[in-house]
Parts: structure tokens; C-alpha cells; sequence
């Protein structure tokens, strides 16, 4: 009896307790809705980045100056993330970054596209009624919905896998020129970047209709630029390694990031950026240790750009992971004596740097056999023997080797450098392609609202969607903005004139539209009719998911 009021009394105090603050916030919801606490994300990516990465430099860092311990990152370090495709628990970036912008897992190579069903190996069911079809992106719905500006910054070119993702949608990210024709469409403010050689006359002159003001490797202009929009493209394909740049000519991540903050920070609305890290992923593929740990200090100094805008914002939310982890890096590869290893050991390796395995192989191959030596002797303060010069003869492509080919291996000339000089160190890699294991995640919240603990990538993006005042709103945006064409254009007459190139034609009795793929507009009855968001076509369903709305102009 006593025992039961007791339950009773506890019971009663709970509720009290439990419903008090909601009873409250109803009321208070009646009276005024509160107002979006975040007005600016900025999600930046290492790609490809495990956490030995941060181990590695921040030893690396802490060895040059002993009053740097922590990185940039480090006090923002707050929990993991499973990072994985649809069908496979090793993940690309195609489809990790596509799960942290769309909210949906996706198969390898997918951009922010529903996969297509794996019935065998998918890891949890999917709608093979929505394969194939566009996911509206964080990236999209900041712009469409609220009007936010949008940036994005990557030291790859502009249409590969990560900004991609954020921007595009097709099922296989090599289609590079498709998809820098979708991102140029979709009304990017700002992007910084490399591939210059994916642009040509007709997305020039789009961008310039949108008073886009684009500067092609140049650093200078750039950096003067005072527009709301501004593009900035180096190099044909990817940026220079950092430790490979001219900074005079080639700016830093964290430049980059400070440029494109600036420009997108005047924006009433608040903005969306996306920062990427993306050659950390190049230099753990070409297991380069001094180009992995580099590539990562760069990307941590735009990290400490970021932090530095947010926390004196106070309305930003920033958010730093990982897509997947590349190369399997490890400190230390001993089987005994590595608890006396010293840290001296361990780090004086590094320090004679100073170019990435990517320059080392191209200076190789651009001088004779006799000058093995001194150019790796000089790129990396690492001794070079006798038994070294003889395998890089034996490299697949090294261009100035006195050997036949039959002679050679299969191994190309980069892997053998790396492993070359990996050996003279204590570090070690598993794998030259992605590894499974967890990422890790780091946030600034302005109130504090931090994503503890393990996220999957869905549940990461749906924190970042409910923070921004996205929530449970961007499957309405991929329900209006990419409709099946045989949905919105029932009843019509439709003609797929250009399999190829994505065109068709609709004829009702009053008007004829024409569609083309990857562009944000419709001729109707001869005019150019502008359009929210992109038009994607997919050749292997004869799709064309386009705007519902398009249906009502017929
Ligand atoms: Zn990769």
C-alpha cells in the first residue's frame, strides 16, 4: 500500500515535470513562433580523412612548435559517424556526402539520386518504384526554400563527387561534364575551386547572365572581388597539392574559405557552404604520407576559419566530417619496441618534405633516369638507394626508364615512390582504396545543440536539416522539383526527341514546351522561361524529373 502511493506519487511528479515544459512551449508557440536560431551552415569535408589523419598531423604539428597541441578541430570533436552505401558498408564519396545532403543512402557512384534496389546486398530495404529519382539536397532547399545564398569550396574540380552532391544529381558521378552543367544551372553564388576545363562558352555565358563574375586562375581578381557572386576556377582539373602551390598564384583552403564567407556572409538570409577538404582523399589513395597530413593542416586552418566566423556570428552552425576513410592509415608498424618509439622517430621523417608523391612522379617523368636520386632525394630529405633507383625502373609508367616494358611491373610509378618512402618511416597503410571504419564528427552549435555520440549519415544530415529549419521539408521540395515527366505531363503529347542529349518536346492544344536536361529552364511556345532548379534526365528509366509546376504553363 505504502509502496504503491509512493509509485503513484513519483508517477504524478514525473508527469507534472514531463508536461509542465510542454504545456509551456505550447503556449509560448501560440503567442509567437520562435524564430530560426541558425541562419548560416557551413559543412566542411575532409575527404577520405580516417582519425589517425588528426593523430598524425597534430603529432606532426606539435613536433615543428610545441606550444601548438591541439588542432583546429580538436575542442569541436564530438562524436562519430557510420558512414556507408546503400549496398556495401564500405562507402565512396558519391553516396556518403550524397547521404549527409539528401538525407538518403545511395549506391556507389550515385550523386543525390535514389538507388536503384541491390535486393541481395542492400543493407536496408529500398522503393524500387523511386530508383533514380533526384534527392533535393540541403544545398538546394537553403536556396529554393530560403533563399539563402550557397557556396561551394573544394580543392578538386568543381563537378567532382562532394560538391557535386551538394548541387547535381545523376547515377554516376564521372559524368563530370553533365554534372558541371547541372551545378552552373543550379545557381551556385559562389564556387572556389579547380577545373577550369569544365566550363565552356554556353555556362560562361549563363553565369554572366546571372552577373556571375568568374575569374580563371586568378588569384588576384578573386580576391579583390566584390560581388555577391563570384566563381573562382584553378588549374584544368584539381588544385595543386598545398605543399605543391604557388601561393602567390594559387591560393589556400583556408583563403578560399575566408573569401567565400565574406562574399556569402552579406547575404540577408543567411547562406549554405559547403568547404571541402578533397585531396586528403588523393594522398591517402597514393598512400602519401606527407601529402595526406599536409592536405590535412590545410583543411584544419579552414576549419579554424570557420569556427572563428561562427562563433563570433552567433547565428552559424558549422559541422566537420568525414565522408569515409581512405588508405587505412596507422602510426606505428612495429612488432615489438613500438611503446620506446620516439617521437622524434616518428615525425623527423616527415620533416624533410616538401612536395607531394603527385609532384615527385611528374618531375620523374619529365627528367632522365640518372636524376632519380637527387629530385627524390630533395622532394623528400629521405635517402634514396641503389635498391629504390632499381624498382622505379620497374615502374608501369615511369616514361624515363632505360628498361623494356616487358621488363616492367604492373605497379605504377607513384605507388612505388610512396612505398618507397612509407618504408623509411613508421607509418603505414592497408589499403590504397577507402577503408570502413567510423569517421569522425565535430560541430559548433551557437546554443550548444551539439550531435553527440554515433550518427548514421541520414541521422547527421536530419540534425543539420532540423537545425537550419529544413526539417521534414526537402521531400516536398524532391516531390515538387523532380516529378516524373510521364506524372506531370499525363494526358499530354511527348515526344523524347534527343535520347542522347535529354531533350523532348510537349504539345497540349494551346502550347509547345521544349526540355532539355541539365538546365534550370523550358522553352514555351519560342520564350526562355526560367526555371527554380535543375531538370535531370536519366537515360536508363527515359526519365525526365522536372518541376510539377511546369504542367500548369501547358
Ligand atoms: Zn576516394
Amino acid at each position: 500500500m505504502k509502496r504503491s502511493f509512493v509509485i503513484f506519487a513519483v508517477c504524478l511528479l514525473c508527469g507534472i515535470l514531463v508536461s509542465a515544459p510542454a504545456v509551456q512551449a505550447k503556449s509560448k508557440a501560440k503567442k509567437q513562433p520562435e524564430p530560426a536560431q541558425i541562419k548560416n551552415v557551413i559543412v566542411l569535408i575532409p575527404d577520405g580523412c580516417a582519425p589517425a589523419v588528426l593523430s598524425a598531423s597534430r603529432w606532426y604539428q606539435f613536433y615543428q612548435d610545441n606550444s601548438q597541441q591541439k588542432l583546429q578541430i580538436d575542442p569541436y570533436l564530438c562524436g562519430m559517424v557510420k558512414t556507408h552505401s546503400s549496398n556495401a558498408p564500405i562507402g565512396d564519396s558519391a553516396p556518403t556526402s550524397s547521404t549527409y545532403m539528401s538525407g538518403q543512402l545511395s549506391r556507389t557512384k550515385y550523386i543525390s539520386m535514389y538507388p536503384e534496389q541491390d535486393p541481395v546486398n542492400d543493407i536496408f530495404p529500398t522503393d524500387p518504384a523511386r530508383a533514380f529519382q533526384p534527392l533535393a539536397t540541403l544545398l538546394e532547399g537553403s536556396r529554393i526554400l530560403q533563399n539563402k545564398a550557397t557556396g561551394l569550396v573544394v580543392t578538386c574540380y568543381f563537378p567532382h563527387a562532394t560538391p557535386a552532391d551538394c548541387a547535381a544529381h545523376y547515377y554516376n558521378r564521372s559524368a563530370y561534364q553533365l554534372l558541371a552543367r547541372q551545378i552552373v544551372y543550379n545557381n551556385v553564388d559562389v564556387v572556389i575551386g579547380g577545373g577550369t576545363s569544365y566550363i565552356n562558352d554556353e555556362l560562361r555565358g549563363y553565369l554572366d547572365s546571372r552577373g556571375v563574375a568568374l575569374y580563371e586562375n586568378d588569384w588576384a581578381g578573386l580576391k579583390s572581388a566584390q560581388g555577391d557572386r563570384i566563381w573562382g576556377l584553378f588549374s584544368s582539373g584539381d588544385m595543386p597539392y598545398d605543399a605543391d602551390r604557388d601561393p602567390q598564384q594559387v591560393p589556400s583552403l583556408a583563403e578560399m574559405t575566408t573569401k567565400a564567407i565574406e562574399t556569402l556572409s552579406r547575404s540577408k538570409e543567411g547562406f549554405f557552404l559547403m568547404v571541402e577538404g578533397s585531396k586528403v582523399d588523393y594522398a591517402a589513395h597514393a598512400n602519401d604520407i606527407f601529402g595526406v597530413v599536409t592536405e590535412f593542416l590545410a583543411f584544419d586552418k579552414a576549419v579554424g576559419v570557420a569556427m572563428d566566423f561562427a562563433r563570433k556570428d552567433g547565428q552559424t552552425l558549422v559541422v566537420v566530417v568525414p565522408d569515409h576513410c581512405t588508405g587505412g592509415l596507422s602510426l606505428g608498424k612495429l612488432n615489438s619496441g613500438y611503446d620506446v618509439l620516439p617521437l622524434s622517430r616518428l615525425i623527423d621523417p616527415l620533416l624533410g618534405f616538401k612536395h607531394s608523391v603527385a609532384w615527385m612522379k611528374q618531375a620523374l617523368n619529365s627528367a632522365p633516369a640518372d636524376s632519380i636520386v637527387p629530385i627524390l632525394q630533395r622532394a623528400s630529405g629521405l635517402p634514396i638507394t641503389e635498391a629504390d633507383v632499381q624498382r622505379i625502373y620497374h615502374a608501369s609508367d615511369y616514361s624515363s626508364s632505360p628498361l623494356e616494358r616487358r621488363e616492367r611491373t604492373d605497379l605504377a610509378l607513384d605507388r612505388v615512390v610512396s612505398e618507397i618512402l612509407t618504408a623509411k618511416t613508421y607509418f603505414n597503410f592497408a589499403a590504397h582504396g577507402h577503408v570502413g571504419d567510423d569517421v569522425f564528427l565535430a560541430a559548433y552549435h551557437p546554443a550548444g545543440k551539439l550531435p553527440m555520440g554515433l550518427h548514421t549519415g541520414p541521422e547527421l544530415h536530419a540534425y543539420i536539416a532540423e537545425q537550419v529549419g529544413l526539417k521534414d521539408r526537402l521531400a516536398p521540395l524532391t516531390a515538387s522539383i523532380f516529378a516524373r515527366h510521364q506524372d506531370v505531363f499525363a494526358g499530354l503529347d511527348v515526344e523524347i526527341t534527343d535520347d542522347r542529349a535529354g531533350k523532348m518536346v510537349v504539345k497540349s492544344d494551346k502550347h509547345t514546351m521544349e526540355i532539355q536536361g541539365e538546365c534550370s529552364y523550358v522553352i514555351l511556345d519560342g520564350q526562355r522561361k526560367p526555371l527554380e532548379s535543375v531538370i535531370v534526365y536519366v537515360d536508363r528509366n527515359k526519365t525526365f524529373y522536372l518541376p510539377q509546376e511546369l504542367r500548369k504553363m501547358m
